[in-house]
């Protein structure tokens, strides 16, 4: 869907490929907070909040308490029991008179922060539901030990009743198996967990939306339909129950306007003071004509230099694609990447003119696009403690193509998974030798990021069809070999003296670390995220698969890139690299060439021949090399917390942040500090 596909799938492969971006990495700083299940918990720094000013601290401050009171939508939008379910748990977590050390102990630590991580009972990826792996004995007797004072009783319940009531929602597989359930053929509304839906089938869902969207009169300028609410049938009766103040989650809604009104009061312009404003407005109305408004204030928002998103966003959590979480995320630009962009934009004439590619197919005006990298000041709602390490809202598609979007790079996100990875063993095992190692110790945070502002500002926008040629011409291979074209541009200029002239890369070496991590991951690494006997699907990897494979087959005779085997195992080792850099070259313009005649034999050819297949005994080496190291599959993060300094009148005089919190520690003060809802909300 909407996100920054780009983006979004390069968040993927972050262990072999990523994007990073320029930072003065800080020693000290420790990046690993622990890790359990198949998950793993990171810090982030939030780079240069010091070089804001006070109102603009200020600003982010009152921002991230409006991101934090948000919570509470979220555990309830994921599950209706769900709230009653974390206060459970973490009665018992915290009151717990028992032994410490036993089995059953650890795996409900494990599942409390499972289910804290994922906001709900279900994994926040998959969807499935989360399993306890201690004994329901154990927790009848952990439950029946806990403060009832503390639990999650109904009128006139005991706590006996209850246990019967959470028992099969906890442990019994049958019971709200999936969040969001998407198979074909069944009731998806019916059938998944998420609270978006009481009481409707999804027929009926579709026909109540059907019918509002034949009644709008504004047919070229729709509204997200269903977007801010739950839909329920109550005595026959199907209506919306809107997210707003004085509506449904209203007790939270009322909190996050109070943080948003003195955020307005130090906004940075009127522009940004007109977004927010207009927030609160819809907030306040729920009226999704006011959330279009609000969202074109927003696209047009360039100046300021604090940001932030904050409301109901995206419907990936709806069987049906309408109705969306709660999510938050404050930032802020990072002047300095944010000016990396904006000189390789300035420059793009110049990249067009001089690439290897044919005359014929040269823009003569090309303007690139220049993407804002950002500093990300707190994480919430679905944005935490799992992120995205790119923003590309509003999802409207009328607005995006009437106003724009902002696409957005969370640079010290990327850079703390990059800085987490170190020393997790997978360059130790992959790496052909000490020297690659160094080359990417060194240059291979910056070559990441660059490669990605290369293909994002530059690669997607160079180059032209013939007069005639249908753009769709590639059919199927076409989002393949586009991902090629620009991560060839990408890989072609990432070497050029002009980088180093214009001061965006050191030295005329560090481009090693790119072309050293893009061939290791499209021949080989890359692979550890197919099953085995599948082929590859995914068109970001079968690009990079397809470029690895063809420049190898191109540089064979003068032995450019091997295969070495070393202990009975393979690795990359490339022997020249400036040769590697012709090889890019000529497959750029081929591609471009495939691209601009609309050649679909061409295209369908290579992307059959190199970007597809996998060799099935590569594939199980490389399985199995990388189930050794064990490495969590998932990641999230803590937050930073925020301190406000005041004088004798309360004015805020400074705000600092600190960064020692762990992970329970700010579950159990979120539950505590930022509880808005009751523990029902039916
Ligand atoms: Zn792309």
């Amino acid at each position: 869907m909407k996100k920054n596909l780009c983006i979004m799938l390069a968040s993927l492969s972050l262990l072999s490929c990523a994007p990073g971006a320029e930072k003065e990495a800080t020693a000290e700083f420790d990046y690993t907070v622990e890790r359990f299940a198949d998950l793993e918990v990171l810090r982030y720094q939030v780079t240069d909040f010091d070089e804001l000013t006070l109102d603009q601290k200020k600003l982010v401050y009152y921002l991230q308490e409006a991101a934090l009171y948000g919570r509470d939508i979220l555990f309830d939008q994921n599950g209706k029991w769900n709230l009653a379910l974390r206060q459970t748990l973490e009665t018992i977590y915290t009151g717990y008179q028992g032994d410490r050390n036993t089995a059953d102990w650890a795996a409900f630590e494990t599942y409390i922060k499972q289910i804290w991580f994922a906001n709900g009972m279900h994994h926040h990826y998959s969807s499935d539901k989360i399993m306890p792996a201690f004994s329901q004995e154990f927790f009848a007797e952990a439950l029946k030990a806990a403060d009832a004072t503390k639990l999650p009783l109904r009128e006139g319940e005991t706590v006996e009743q209850f246990l019967s009531f959470i028992t099969p929602i906890m442990f019994d597989p049958t019971v709200m198996p999936k969040r969001t359930n998407q198979a074909d053929g069944e009731d998806v509304v019916k059938t998944s967990a998420g609270n978006y839906y009481d009481g409707v089938t999804q027929a009926e869902a579709e026909a109540f939306y059907a019918q509002m969207k034949a009644a709008d009169p504004n047919k070229e300028t729709p509204i997200s339909y269903g977007l801010n609410s739950r839909l329920v049938k109550r005595d026959g009766k199907i209506y919306e129950e809107v997210y707003k103040q004085g509506g449904r989650y209203g007790q939270a809604i009322e909190k996050i306007v109070y943080w948003l009104e003195k955020a307005a009061s130090v906004a940075e312009n009127d522009q940004q003071r007109a977004v927010i404003e207009k927030l609160i407005e819809y907030y306040k109305s729920g009226d999704l004509k006011q959330f279009d408004e609000y969202a074109i204030l927003w696209v047009n928002d360039l100046d300021s230099r604090v940001d932030f998103v904050n409301g109901f966003t995206e419907s990936y959590g709806d069987p049906l694609g309408m109705k969306a979480s709660w999510e938050a995320v404050v930032n802020f630009k990072n002047l300095k990447a944010s000016h990396r962009t904006e000189l390789i934009s300035q420059n793009a004439q110049w990249f067009e003119q001089n690439s290897p590619t044919d005359a014929r197919f040269k823009k003569e005006n090309v303007t690139g696009v220049t993407a804002k990298v950002i500093t990300a000041a707190i994480l919430a709602g679905d944005c935490y403690p799992s992120t995205a390490i790119g923003i590309n809202l509003p999802n409207s598609n009328w607005i995006r193509a009437a106003h724009g979007s902002k696409s957005v790079t969370i640079d010290n996100i990327t850079d703390a998974y990059n800085q987490a990875a170190k020393g997790n063993g997978f360059n130790e095992e992959f790496v052909y030798s000490d020297v690659e190692r160094k080359l990417l110790e060194e240059y291979g945070a910056i070559t990441g990021g660059l490669h990605t502002d290369l293909h994002e500002c530059l690669g997607h926008g160079s180059g032209k069809l013939l007069p005639g040629v249908d753009p769709d011409a590639l059919k199927a291979h076409g989002s393949t070999l586009e991902e090629a074209r620009a991560d060839l541009f990408a890989l072609y200029y990432i070497a050029d003296a002009k980088l180093v002239e214009l001061g965006i890369i050191p030295n005329a070496e560090a481009y090693k670390a790119c072309y050293y991590q893009q061939m290791m991951n499209g021949l080989m690494t890359q692979l550890h995220r197919i099953e085995p006997g599948k082929d590859i699907e995914e068109s970001h990897m079968r690009d990079r698969q397809l470029i690895a494979a063809w420049a190898y087959d191109l540089g064979k005779a003068d032995n450019v890139i091997e295969l070495a085997v070393r202990d009975g195992k393979r690795y990359v080792k490339i022997n020249d690299y400036d040769k590697l850099r012709t090889i890019f070259g000529q497959q750029l313009a081929e591609i471009q060439r495939i691209k601009s005649e609309g050649d679909y034999e061409a295209g369908r050819q290579l992307v059959e021949k190199y970007a597809v297949k996998v060799d099935p005994e590569l594939h199980k080496e490389v399985l199995e090399r990388y189930e050794a190291l064990n490495l969590a599959p998932y990641k999230g993060f803590v937050n930073p917390v925020y301190n406000a300094e005041t004088d004798a009148e309360g004015n805020i005089t400074a705000v600092t942040l600190d960064y020692t919190e762990g992970y329970a520690e700010q579950m159990l003060r979120y539950s505590e500090q930022y509880r808005t809802l009751p523990a029902y909300n039916d």
